[in-house]
Parts: structure tokens; sequence; C-alpha cells
């Protein structure tokens, strides 16, 4: 038997008034997941606890099986283990985003930019070495990532902080998170040789030259201690593959106990690499491998952009690219199996971020045992579904249970 799990990060919306009231998953043509859908069992998952915020982070914890209110401890160690970097039991991760603060104005500072015009990963690069040497401690550490994306590890006890992400301050006024970061001493210390040492360096000074937002400070946020979560590989006793274009995907395969593949050419988006990751699935469980967990991150981002063209595109091609040769090489080989296809959480058009509701989701067995929801794949056909047989998963991570049939 073969376990998949198959998520178009973000699919789920609202109806759209330019579209009839209708949502991209119900516009979107999807032969595939319909066929499943219709011969498989159809609920409602909630993927995001009560008090939770619907990040990527929280949502697919749950997917993978971990209870957030159990495991989550913040975005930015699920980020370190993406990154290789192993976490001592006394050490902290922060994200460290390079950001452009306006401080001309002596009391107030403004988040100019949340990711320092995308500062290129080698300028980053770059920038993070110098913090390295000159700033960095026996208490603090820099570690480059991609673009603005960087972390910070603090060793030991460190000053209580509560901090926030950037990308909700946009154009607004952070002076009292600002002043908060400055509270403590040995804080300001660091944050203060941060901005000297990255506003004399040559990096930020030729960005300005050339008109772009320079990397004039760091954004610490994100922070948490690794989660001991125990790996799918010994809860289940399975071996398994973690197909991702996305970092924070990338480590929560290291912490679930998966394989985690690269596939060259997998960009996070419309272009991404689809023939290689429905390859790369196919090859790991024919290989002998026996769980997947395929992950398509366009979805989200067409949402972010508030686009439903590309949204409906991103979503036929998850069918018809990534979903259909799986389950058909499947077919083909001969091989017994259970998927589920569902998303994360929905990424409405019209919010252009992520919402709380629950998602829907199909489980389908190839042994056509279990019920037949004889329904599409949408939203609302979901939900009716949910209403005449009340069969929705409260809490996301049993989801996991399910389909391993425990
Ligand atoms: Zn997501």
């Amino acid at each position: 038997m073969k376990y998949l799990i198959l998520v178009g990060d973000g699919m789920g919306d609202h109806p759209l008034a330019e579209f009839g009231g209708r949502t991209p998953l119900e516009i979107a043509e999807t032969p595939a997941i319909d066929e499943l859908c219709r011969n498989g069992e159809l609920f409602l998952n909630r993927t995001v606890p009560e008090g939770f915020p619907p990040g990527s982070d929280v949502a697919n914890l749950s997917l993978l099986g971990y209870a957030p209110e159990r495991y989550y401890t913040g975005r930015a160690p699920l980020e370190a283990a993406a990154m290789g970097i192993r976490l001592a039991g006394d050490e902290t991760a922060f994200r460290c985003n390079f950001v452009t603060l306006d401080r001309r104005d002596s009391d107030r500072v403004t988040m100019v930019d949340f990711a320092a015009g995308h500062i290129t990963t080698a300028e980053g690069h770059q920038l993070i070495a110098t913090l390295q040497r000159e700033c960095a401690d026996e208490t603090f550490h820099f570690h480059p990532g991609v673009s603005y994306r960087n972390l910070v590890v603090v060793s030991g006890e460190y000053p209580e902080l509560a901090t926030v992400p950037p990308h909700d301050w946009i154009e607004k006024d952070v002076t009292a998170h600002w002043q908060r970061y400055l509270a403590d001493v040995k804080w300001r210390n660091l944050l203060s040789r941060v901005s000297a040492t990255l506003e004399a360096h040559p990096v930020n000074r030729q960005r300005i030259r050339d008109g772009k937002n320079p990397a004039n400070a760091i954004w610490l946020w994100g922070e948490g201690k690794m989660p001991t979560a125990p790996p799918l590989t010994e809860r289940f006793r399975i071996k398994g593959s973690m197909i991702s274009a996305v970092d924070l995907l990338k480590g929560l395969g290291v912490i679930a106990g998966l394989a985690v593949l690269d596939i060259p050419g997998a960009t996070g988006y419309l272009d991404t690499n689809y023939e290689g990751k429905a390859d790369a699935a196919i090859a790991a469980l024919a290989g002998g491998e026996d769980f997947v967990f395929v992950h398509l991150e366009a979805p989200d981002e067409a949402g972010h952009q508030g686009s439903a063209d590309a949204k409906i595109q991103a979503i036929e091609d998850f069918d018809s690219r990534i979903v259909r040769p799986i389950v058909g090489a499947l077919r083909h080989a001969g091989t017994d199996f259970r998927v589920v296809v569902t998303m994360d959480h929905f990424t409405p058009i019209a919010l252009r971020t992520h919402s709380s509701d629950p998602v829907p989701t199909l489980l389908y067995d190839s042994r056509g045992t279990g019920p037949k929801s004889q329904r599409r794949f949408t939203e609302r056909e979901c939900l009716a579904h949910d209403r005449q047989h009340g069969n929705a998963l409260a809490q996301g991570h049993l989801l996991i249970e399910k389909l391993f049939e425990r």
C-alpha cells in the first residue's frame, strides 16, 4: 500500500462576484481530482486551530499529523531545519529579515520595505558574512538564507522580546516595536552595531546609488526553539519523501523524518517544474518508499497577487500535471494506494492573504472501499456534503491517522 498527500497551497477561495459567484476551484477544469473525489471520501478539515494565525507553517504541520497546539514553536526553527542548521536544546532561531527602515526623523521609525528591495542572495550573503565577522559573539550568530530571508541563532538565555512580522507593517510607523527591541541593553548593542555596519557597507552604498532600497537594518521575528516531534517514519513505520520548492515545507519534511528531495526547476510559482515533481514522486514510490507529500505553491502565490486567472491556471496544472500523472502511474503499475488531495488553507483572491476556513479534503482508496461522495471537489460541494453527513475533521492533525488507517 502506498500513501500520498497532494497539496495545492492556498487553493481554496471565496465566491468571486466577477465570476458569477463562483470560486477558482469551481471554474477550473480538474477531471483527475474530480474523479478521485466522486469515488472517494469528501470532508472538511480544520487545519488551523482556534487562536492560531492561518500560516502555511501551522496548516502544514497539521497536514503532517502534528497538532500545532503541541508542536508549533515558531516559523524560524522550521526554516533552520530546512537550511540544515541543527539547533541545540538551548538555542533559539529568529528569522532575520533585511529591511529598509526610515529613521531620518530621530523620534520615528517607519517600515519602508520589509524585504530591502528583494535584495539579491549574493548581496545578502555578503552582508551576512560581514555581520557574522563584525557583530556576532558567543550569544548571537548569523546564517545566510535566500534574498532578504536570513536567520539569527541565539545561544542560551536571552532577553525576552515580543516580535511582530515585518510584512504586517509595510509603510507603517513601527516606532513602538523598534523601541521594544532597543529596551534591553543586549539587544540594543547588537542592533546598533548591526545598523552601523549595514549603513557603511559597500553593498548598501551601491544600492543607494542605483536607486534601490538599502538593507539598512535587520528585523528579528518568528522565533522559537526546535520542536521535538516524533518523526512519521517512527510513528507509522514508513519511509517517505517531501517534494516542495519551499524552504518551510522542506524544514517540515526534515522534522517529519522524510527524505527532502531537491527538484531542479522547482520555483514555487506558475513556471515550476511540475513534471519533475510528479516524476520524483512516482520514482520514490516505485523505489520502495511508502509515502510522498507533494506540495505545490503556485495557487497560493496567485492568491497573494490577487490574480484569479493565474489561480485557475495553477489549479488546472495541479490537476493535469501533478495529480493525474502520479495516480496514472500507480494504476498502471497495479499498486494499491490511498491518496489525500487537499490544501493547507484558503488564500482568497479578494483578501490576498490566508484565511482560516476549514479546507475541502478528499481521501481516495484504490481498493474501492470506503464512502463515495459522488461530488466534484469544490468548496461549495464540500460544504453541502458536510451539511448532509457532518463528517468534518475538527482537528487537522488527525488526517494523517485517517490516511494510514490508524
Ligand atoms: Zn500555504
